[in-house]
């Protein structure tokens, strides 16, 4: 079973994919279906015996371009619909011990190069609105694959977070005739909050950040998406990304969990005037060993409680940032 069924108490679809059920959970290294094959009759996703990037279709998608049809009819209280979409898989080194903050700047730029042209491949299907870059990095966040890898999902419409981020830079542009990003990013570059500045992205610790840690990297140009990146600013994106995740590293003092999501433009060209391309990063640690969960507040609330004051927090990860050597 693969469909969406609407919440219209929230007005939200959700996806219902039982396959998933079935995926590989927590595979031994020996048996991971991420690394290279390593022999004939013991074929991985990955026919090769070494790689850089990989990119493929997910074999146990919530989303697929030819979803069943539902298992239950739809009503007019709770429309149901076949669940239309791309999920993909995105491994970004063969080493299967390795993590997106140790494989170097040049991977991580081939990295964005993938994304980009990804993000444009599916965009460019008519029955996607939104496409979404992420990685869940990390046992702490629930990843049942420890090969280092990304996913992308190209939604057939776009998602609760970023309609509610459209809809507020709406909002602020039709009271201030500005993109709500360029004034973030006029407003924290440099302030107390910075985390890093490269020349092209600016990294900092948003002043409503969700997780005491989080980090948001904006493009310093109002540039709506990946694939309108100039190459000059795709490395300077890749840049960045290795560090903020070098000085993470550094900062916890461990291989640091994360959940890292794109934020971009819609794939039918509206709003472009209010989309504004950035990585959001939210890492579940609080220092000292200790995790955030979502609880009820969170949950039940969507309202964020965090224990640490974004300031204190930048403070702390431009030193790690300062400090870490990202391989180059
Ligand atoms: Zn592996
Ligand atoms: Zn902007
Ligand atoms: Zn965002």
């Amino acid at each position: 079973m693969s469909e969406r069924r609407y919440d219209p108490t929230h007005g939200e679809w959700v996806t219902v994919a039982t396959g998933r059920q079935d995926r590989i959970y927590k595979p031994a290294a020996a048996a991971c279906p991420l690394c290279p094959t390593r022999a004939a009759h013991e074929p991985t996703e990955i026919p090769r015996g070494h790689f850089e990037i990989a990119v493929f279709d997910n074999r146990f998608p919530s989303l697929s371009p030819r979803p069943p049809e539902p298992a239950i009819p739809g009503t007019d209280l709770v429309p149901v619909e076949p669940a239309y979409g791309h999920c993909e898989v995105v491994v970004f080194t063969d080493d299967h011990d390795a993590t997106l903050a140790d494989v170097g700047v040049a991977r991580v730029h081939l990295l964005v190069e993938a994304w980009a042209r990804r993000v444009a491949d599916l965009g460019a299907d008519p029955g996607v609105r939104y496409v979404l870059p992420f990685e869940n990095k990390g046992e702490a966040v629930g990843v049942t694959l420890h090969h280092p890898h990304g996913q992308i999902y190209a939604y057939p419409d776009v998602p609760p977070r970023p309609a509610r981020e459209i809809a507020a830079a709406r909002a602020h542009h039709d009271r201030t005739g500005r993109c709500v990003f360029c004034d973030v990013v006029a407003a924290e570059a440099g302030g107390v909050r910075e985390v890093l500045a490269g020349e092209h992205f600016v990294a900092g610790v948003p002043p409503w950040a969700r997780f005491p840690y989080e980090v948001d990297i904006w493009s310093r140009a109002h540039v709506p998406s990946l694939p309108e990146l100039a190459p000059e600013a795709r490395a300077d994106l890749a840049r960045v990304l290795a560090r903020v995740l070098a000085g993470y590293d550094r900062y916890f003092d461990v291989r640091t969990s994360y959940l890292l999501g794109i934020h971009a433009a819609t794939t039918d060209g509206a709003d472009r005037d209010v989309t504004h391309l950035h990585v959001e990063i939210c890492p579940p640690h609080r220092g000292g060993g200790k995790l955030k969960y979502l609880a009820g507040s969170e949950t039940f609330g969507g309202a964020f409680l965090t224990d640490v004051a974004p300031e204190v927090a930048a403070e702390r990860l431009r030193a790690a940032c300062a400090d870490a050597t990202a391989p180059a």
